[in-house]
């Protein structure tokens, strides 16, 4: 049968910590020696206050120090579990989650930096038809003639590749700062992958090789 003693519940858990007064004391245990469903109720309740003294021992917040060394609690030291324990439980959750997301974040970053590259998705062409192409992802192989010494355009560094048998043919390659592939010297002949585009402005009107995503030294 239910028990509807609710003003005797609310104080479990001030009997279960040691913290009642006697009076306190002696009315739970004066109920429970007649009803069946509190002590049912009373011994679950000590299991998962049990269970809750398992976890880490950790430092108690100041306050809760504080007033278990005050002398009028003088049974048991009386221990605040549920409320703390239930803010380390959220907060460890929270850091969990938090390690959690930028790990994979982390994780997949570098994977995307470092992920093997895939040459099936580029074409190689040849210099000249760099400029007709819609392909984003070219592969141009050619003579390093011209490579670009002053740093006037920030963040990226630019040489030219020019093809070895049709001298006006070239594109403009650029590597982004921070990017992998080093600008090779001049006069080398290099492959070169990276992702087509023209550049419209009126000083340049050429096709770019930009970004460069790998450059390739040929013997
Ligand atoms: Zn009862």
């Amino acid at each position: 049968m239910t028990c509807l003693r609710i003003d005797l519940h609310r104080l479990f858990p001030l009997y279960l910590d040691g913290a009642a007064s006697p009076s306190i004391s002696h009315r739970v245990e004066k109920h429970l020696l007649d009803c069946s469903g509190c002590r049912t109720r009373l011994v679950r309740m000590r299991e998962a206050k049990n269970l809750l003294g398992e976890l880490p021992a950790i430092d108690a917040p100041p306050f809760e120090r504080l007033t278990a060394r005050m002398p009028s609690r003088a049974r048991r030291v009386p221990f605040v579990i549920p409320s703390f324990v239930r803010h380390f439980a959220a907060d460890a959750l929270v850091a969990t989650a938090l390690f959690l997301g930028f790990t994979l974040l982390y994780t997949h970053t570098a994977s995307a930096r470092n992920r093997p590259f895939d040459s099936s998705s580029f074409r190689a062409l040849a210099i000249r038809a760099v400029a007709n192409t819609h392909d984003p992802h070219v592969i141009v192989q050619g003579v390093v003639s011209e490579v670009d010494a002053d740093d006037d355009h920030e963040g990226s560094h630019r040489f030219r590749l020019s093809d070895s048998k049709d001298q006006k043919a070239f594109v403009v390659c650029e590597i982004l700062d921070g990017d992998t592939p080093r600008v090779p010297k001049a006069g080398s002949r290099v492959r070169v992958w990276g992702v087509s585009r023209y550049d419209a402005s009126p000083e340049h009107e050429w096709s770019e090789i930009h970004p460069v995503l790998r450059v390739e030294v040929l013997p």
